[in-house]
């Protein structure tokens, strides 16, 4: 199983919130932090709500008035992270976004640090922050490009897909190993999460 081999240091969240709404952005830009690149499974919505409900649509309209450039990134295909990310077009609400983004490859984080460049030519992965609801995609991934990753509790799990699943059996086992490793860390994500 491959929660027996990940090193422990590269899942270890930058902090830990229960849910995205939690999550005191305001501070963390004015701490520095310029662009966020959003999960969208249950970290925004739930996998079997298609589109953002007004309290979503509300806080990024709230994250983009404030000054972040906001990317969404999901494993999902292209088909459902398009019809979520059309929703907000229709508002006016400016985001871009990668679909089948191989979270925790380094693909949608260059992505994200090309792009970026075009407004902001002197970003640093420092200033970059990623939020989503799984240690082996989200906090991995960003971990690996350098990227602070805000950990929060998934939304519903219970209409996870398969792929999900199986990471989630991967992740009580780098629980398991972090109670003893990592111990204030661990407290602090189990203190969030189910
Ligand atoms: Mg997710």
């Amino acid at each position: 199983m491959l929660g027996y081999f990940i090193n422990l240091k590269n899942v270890l969240p930058f902090s830990c919130y229960n849910t995205f709404d939690d999550i005191p952005l305001s501070n963390y830009y004015k701490s520095g932090k310029k662009v966020l690149i959003i999960d969208l499974d249950n970290t925004l919505v739930p996998y079997d709500e298609e589109v953002p409900n007004d309290n979503i649509k509300n806080k990024l309209k709230e994250l983009i008035e404030i000054g972040f450039i906001i990317y969404i990134a999901s494993n999902n295909h292209p088909k459902r992270v398009k019809i979520f990310c059309d929703e907000l077009d229709k508002e006016n609400i400016n985001i871009k976004w990668m679909a089948h983004s191989f979270k925790p490859f380094k693909r949608c984080y260059k992505w994200v640090n090309q792009d970026v460049k075009k407004e902001i030519p002197e970003i640093t992965p420092k200033q970059i922050l990623s939020i989503g609801d799984q240690l082996i995609t989200d906090c991995l991934g960003s971990n690996k490009s350098n990227i602070d990753c805000i950990l929060v509790r998934p939304i519903k799990k219970k209409t996870e897909k398969w792929y999900t699943k199986l990471n989630r059996m991967n992740e009580r086992i780098l629980l398991k190993r972090m109670r003893n490793k990592y111990p204030s860390i661990y407290k602090e994500i189990i203190d969030n999460h189910d």
